[in-house]
């Protein structure tokens, strides 16, 4: 069987639903639907040895993957995302065990492809005629990739202040593209308001069940990476908050199956002071975390105002004994040149932001010398060409003091 999938289930009431058409949010009472699967049947052929035959992407975990039919796999190439060391600033901060799980170099720049590489293929494989989604700019560029790979008419939503470059992305995957005067949450409303009487069909994070199984596998990868084994702590920037309780979900998933153990990581949120929703949330000892006013950061991907999947998000953090914390926009500049200069990693803004929590936490004493830490670098820098300002002389060849100029 390629895919074990047998039902969703609501996260929040447990009301069962089927899995072999079109959902969204639960029927009963409006939380978010998680995948299930027949994990008896998947752990007979998703063996570590079989595992280890199989090409490096992250359909590799077909068994727990919902797409039932593999010539529905639109694949440009998304997971299997290398891990790597960060030597010279882990040194500097207190970390020498710290890695970056580099999630730029995936199609379309960042790990949005993974949930949307598996949204679009099984919306597809359900009957989707058209894709809509509210993004930042990283969700909706993927979108429109994998929706032109699946023939797929794409419809997205942005803040009007999303990155050129991924703007551009979506007008050369020929996808609808439209700017929204507000942030992912006004352009949310357009979408939710749209769709039912446009015929799209909405991806929102954690508005439909799949994006989180797409993102799910980096936390297979992670644990395969590291010897089926997992690190002491894991640093997510967080922003709906997909990835941080798709992985959550991961874990929980492989221990059935026998893969790894009971130890899990520390989970820890990283948000930026000016959008804060989930700290301050997790700061109060809530469970829901109400809209964030007047958010601002010049990370697009955690400028997430309110989030579906808050409580699940914080329930991952508290059960595994992490933490949630905040950083400036002028730490995650500074964050980017600084790893980008010392380790040859070129960050999205998001992901410098881990690397700021990193440094806070190794300072603070909540993470000791001794961890494996892993730092979530979710997106590349080079499709933020707006946050380094560029000053830069330019050399006269036939001036007589050029050797000076370059000294
Ligand atoms: C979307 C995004 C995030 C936040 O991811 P969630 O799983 O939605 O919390 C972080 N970094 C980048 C680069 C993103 O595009
Ligand atoms: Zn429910």
């Amino acid at each position: 069987m390629y895919s074990t999938l047998t039902h969703l289930e609501c996260t929040s009431c447990g009301t069962i639903h089927a899995a072999n058409t079109l959902q969204t949010v639960c029927t009963n009472c409006g939380k978010v639907l998680y995948a299930r699967y027949d994990l008896a049947a998947a752990r007979a052929t998703m063996t570590k040895e079989a595992l280890a035959q199989r090409p490096f992407t992250l359909w590799r975990y077909h068994e727990v993957l919902p797409v039932g039919d593999p010539a529905l796999v639109f694949t440009l190439g998304e997971g299997g995302t290398p891990l790597l060391p960060v030597p010279r600033f882990g040194e500097a901060i207190g970390l020498p065990r710290l890695l970056a799980k580099d999630e730029g170099g995936n199609p379309t720049g960042s790990f949005k492809a993974r949930g949307m590489a598996v949204a679009i293929a099984r919306a597809k494989e359900l009957g989707a005629r058209a894709v809509a989604t509210p993004s930042a700019g990283n969700a909706a560029s993927a979108m429109a990739a994998y929706a032109a790979r699946a023939g797929l008419p794409a419809y997205v939503f942005m803040p009007q202040d999303a990155p050129t470059i991924m703007q551009a992305e979506c007008v050369a995957y020929g996808a609808h593209v439209y700017l929204v005067d507000g942030l992912i949450n006004d352009a949310g409303k357009i979408v939710r308001e749209n769709s039912a009487e446009r015929g799209w069909f909405d991806v929102s994070t954690l508005k439909e069940p799949y994006r989180a199984e797409g993102k799910k596998t980096m936390g297979y990868e992670l644990a395969e990476q590291l010897g089926w084994t997992l690190p002491d702590a894991i640093i997510y920037p967080t922003g709906g908050g997909t990835g941080i309780v798709g992985m959550w979900k991961a874990f929980a998933e492989m221990e059935e199956m026998g893969l790894i153990g009971p130890k899990r990581p520390k989970m820890i949120c990283v948000q930026s002071i000016g959008c804060a929703p989930i700290v301050e949330a997790f700061n109060r000892g809530e469970r829901h975390a109400p809209l964030f006013a007047n958010a601002q950061t010049l990370a697009p991907g955690i400028r997430v105002p309110v989030a579906i999947g808050d409580y699940l998000i914080l329930d991952a953090l508290r059960e595994s004994g992490g933490t949630a914390l905040t950083v400036t926009d002028d730490e995650i500049l500074a964050a980017t040149r600084e790893v980008a200069a010392s380790d040859g990693l070129y960050a999205s803004p998001e992901a410098a932001a881990t690397f700021v929590a990193a440094r806070k936490l190794a300072a603070s004493g909540f993470l000791g010398g001794d961890e494996r830490v892993i730092v979530f670098d979710t997106g590349a820098g080079l499709k933020h060409t707006e946050l380094i300002a560029l000053d830069l002389p330019i050399l006269d060849p036939h001036s007589p003091a050029v050797g000076a100029q370059i000294a």
